[in-house]
């Protein structure tokens, strides 16, 4: 098959003909159909991500149809399927707690195996897979695997965002208008900054009210004059230190920062003033891919009608559908038939009494 491989960092990709992935036994193999350039490819090709290495074949966010599926695959030839970046084991203890993207044994293709660069791409653990509503398409469904979920796990689980709460988001890149956008539809009045003007025009004429250029260093004072006294919840969507201190600095008394943005390379340790954070009863909340269930969750074409997750508790696709209010996701599987978590297939037993110890093989997921 022909993928596209990183030779050198900082050298153009070369497009070549590479053996075609085996199988893998719990999963499938996939013919990619579409596949996202993220920032953290930028970051493999400069040589600043740390799991990158020359000859790697990139490409994380990925949407294909299942061209071979091993023996103990959930999917089936012909299936076309979504893949979150993350592919967790379902057997850890985090796995079981509805932590996946925190698994302690994490697949990674694009990153430390080959990635959806190429025609083809061999994914285990395909109980993470999600199916590909209809009337979606392959081009759409692809960002859901890491920007989309990225910023739907960041708003609703980490951040706890309420409708009628200000969202600051610092940079427009994928992950930032992401969250833009699912700020807007769970109600929040949102800001966005940016240094380039097209991107900045690009976010207007996506709905959001205002859209701040940041190049002059001031973007926190403006942010906390619009809002009248600061953000509730503020997302750094770009990993830079500017961003992060403007966005612990736009913040309101018991305001939120959330790290989306990735800090890495020369950028990885950054100064943080925690004197902000003290007075001003700050949280800072980081974290990375999504857990059960977002990706199964937001991947229904009408949330409407979508599954509820916690019928008990209100979900934030009831609030993307119809608005209303939402209350924070809870990080827990949904108890699905014969007590497996419809969304990702783990458990076999009561949710509740999963134990770390417990290796129950994950289900078949509903469909
Ligand atoms: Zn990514
Ligand atoms: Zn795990």
């Amino acid at each position: 098959m022909r993928a596209a491989v990183l030779s050198a960092y900082k050298e153009p990709l070369s497009i070549e003909n590479v053996p075609d992935p085996d199988c893998p036994r719990d999963g499938v193999v996939l013919k990619v159909l579409a596949c996202g350039v993220c920032r953290s490819d930028w970051h493999g090709w400069t040589g600043e991500h740390p799991r990158v290495k020359p000859g790697q074949i990139g490409g994380h966010e990925y949407c294909g149809e299942v061209a071979a599926a091993g023996p103990a695959a959930q999917y089936a030839i012909g299936d076309c399927l979504i893949a979150p970046f993350i592919l967790a084991c379902g057997a850890c203890a985090n796995c079981r707690s509805g932590e996946s993207n925190a698994c302690l044994d994490q697949r990674l293709p694009g990153f430390t195996e080959p990635g959806a660069f190429a025609e083809f791409v061999a994914v285990p653990r395909d109980h993470n897979l999600a199916r590909l509503p209809e009337g979606m398409t392959p081009t759409l469904a692809a960002a859901l695997g890491c920007r989309v979920t990225t910023a739907w796990h960041a708003l609703t689980d980490r951040a706890a965002l309420q409708p009628g709460e200000w969202l600051a988001i610092h940079g427009t890149g994928g992950v930032g208008l992401a969250a833009m956008l699912l700020g807007i539809a769970l109600g929040a009045p949102v800001i966005v900054t940016d240094i380039v003007e097209e991107k900045l025009a690009h976010a207007r004429a996506l709905g959001v009210e205002h859209a701040i250029d940041a190049s002059d260093g001031a973007s926190a004072e403006r942010i906390r004059e619009v809002t009248d006294g600061g953000a509730h919840v503020s997302v750094e969507a770009l990993g830079f230190p500017a961003t992060q201190s403007a966005s612990l600095a736009c913040l309101r008394p018991l305001g939120r920062h959330v790290q989306a943005g990735m800090p890495v390379g020369h950028h990885a340790v950054q100064q943080v003033d925690l004197n902000a954070v003290y007075m001003r009863n700050l949280a800072i909340f980081g974290f990375r891919g999504h857990a059960c269930p977002s990706l199964s969750f937001i991947a229904q074409p009408d949330r409407s009608r979508a599954r509820r997750p916690f019928p008990d508790r209100g979900t934030g696709g009831q609030a993307l559908g119809r608005k209303r209010r939402t209350r924070r996701i809870q990080r827990r599987h949904s108890t699905g038939n014969r007590g497996h978590c419809r969304f990702c297939g783990i458990g076999g037993r009561s949710m509740s009494n999963l134990s770390s110890t417990d290796k129950t093989r994950p289900a078949r997921p509903a469909r």
